[in-house]
């Protein structure tokens, strides 16, 4: 029986010809670790003033940031823009400040950014790079049935905004096969751990946008494992993407000033009298917000493999080929990995492991 979606008409035919991941803890040549600002109650999207000074929150999006990002810039914008200023400055340089920053230019401001650190330096930097836009976003019970709504418009805005990166040269973006292996035939979901936190989950509501994933047969897997779906994903080869839109904010006049705040209260000394504060989980100090948990995530890279189109899931662990390197990340554990841990120092070990999960994966399962 051919596969067929989850909508029901068949899907393609055999795909055989894939080139297999070089997994060997010997071509590892980065270890990465970036932090999740993660909020229960979902990102802070609002404004505040800070005396003359309108200040618009876009800040703590989990495991979401760049996949969330257009949608939240334009809702900050809305805000910012509402009196209608000449003039923009924009806090950071991450996913959330690049983006706000090019939605404001788009908008008519003049755009100053203000940031510690440029994207290639910033925990943006650091990201797996896929369509995510659920990933640790906020906790059911906290976030309430009106983020959802939210959720949704910012995922719809986002989604369709990354339509205008694909097919770039350099290719900031772009889709890929995904397949997800498992060692059991019935792929029942892992119980969840005592004591796990319950976190977001929205994609049923954008499932009219999104590609859905098929179960493949054994003729048409390239992995011979009893359980093995294929899905398309969004992927975002970060390095290439980050330089397209740091240039094309420049050359629509924007203008970049590398400065660090100790304070609040200084935002409100800067020329521009709105600011779209765009921190990221710097947030946790600058804005004393408590309400930012870190959740540590970490990232093996292997050399980039350019016949390697695909990508995998395995026992716990991601493989995605991007242009800038392989990335085998572990998230065993689920979405409590990293919960709580503010830790960013590369851990040798846990990617050895990653890597070799993924180098038992091709002995067991591939067809060659
Ligand atoms: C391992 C891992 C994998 C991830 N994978 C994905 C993924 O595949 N897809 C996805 O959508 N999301 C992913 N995320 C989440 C995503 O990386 C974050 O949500 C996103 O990076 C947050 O971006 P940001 O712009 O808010 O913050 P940051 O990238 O931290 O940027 C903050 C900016 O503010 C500046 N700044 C901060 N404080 C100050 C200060 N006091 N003075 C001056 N400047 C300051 C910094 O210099 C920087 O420029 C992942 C996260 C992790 C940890």
């Amino acid at each position: 029986m051919p596969a067929t979606r989850s909508g029901g008409g068949p899907v393609g035919g055999p795909h055989l010809n894939l080139a297999p991941v070089r997994a060997e803890s010997d071509r590892i040549f980065d270890i990465t670790v970036c932090l999740r600002p993660f909020r229960a109650a979902g990102p802070r999207i609002e404004a505040e003033r800070i005396g003359d000074t309108l200040i618009v929150h876009n800040y703590g999006h989990g495991g979401s940031g760049w996949s969330l990002s257009w949608g939240s810039g334009t809702l900050a914008v809305e805000m910012a823009m509402e009196g209608s200023p000449a003039e923009v400055a924009v806090l950071g340089c991450g996913a959330l400040g690049l983006t706000a920053a090019t939605l404001a230019q788009r908008a008519g401001a003049k755009v100053t950014i203000y940031a510690k650190d440029l994207l290639p330096q910033t925990r943006s930097s650091r990201a797996t790079g896929s369509w995510t836009p659920d990933s640790r976003i906020a906790l059911t019970s906290v976030a309430g049935p009106s983020f959802g709504d939210k959720w949704e418009r910012m995922a719809r805005i986002s989604f369709k905004t990354y339509r205008q990166y694909l097919g770039l040269p350099g290719t900031p973006v772009e889709w890929r096969d995904s397949y997800f292996i498992s060692d059991d035939a019935s792929d029942k979901p892992e119980p969840k751990p005592p004591g796990a936190l319950d976190f977001a989950r929205y994609g049923d509501r954008i499932a009219d946008i999104v590609p859905q994933s098929a179960r493949l047969t054994p003729a048409e897997s390239p992995f011979t494992a009893p359980y093995v779906r294929r899905g398309a994903q969004m992927q975002f080869n970060v390095a290439d993407y980050g330089h397209t839109l740091l240039t094309d904010f420049l050359l629509a006049g924007g203008r970049i000033e590398r400065r660090e705040f100790h304070d609040a209260a200084e935002l409100a000394t800067l020329k521009q009298k709105v600011v779209i504060n765009c921190p990221g989980y710097a947030a946790r100090a600058l804005w004393k917000d408590e309400s930012i948990t870190p959740v540590r995530g970490q990232i093996g890279w292997l050399v980039p493999q350019p016949e390697l189109d695909y990508g995998a899931i395995y026992n716990g662990i991601i493989m995605l080929s991007r242009r800038d390197g392989i990335v085998i990340q572990s998230f065993e554990g689920g979405d409590m990995r990293g919960y709580g841990d503010d830790h960013e120092v590369p851990d040798h070990a846990e990617a050895d492991h990653a890597v070799s999960v993924i180098a038992g994966l091709y002995q067991r399962y591939w067809r060659g």
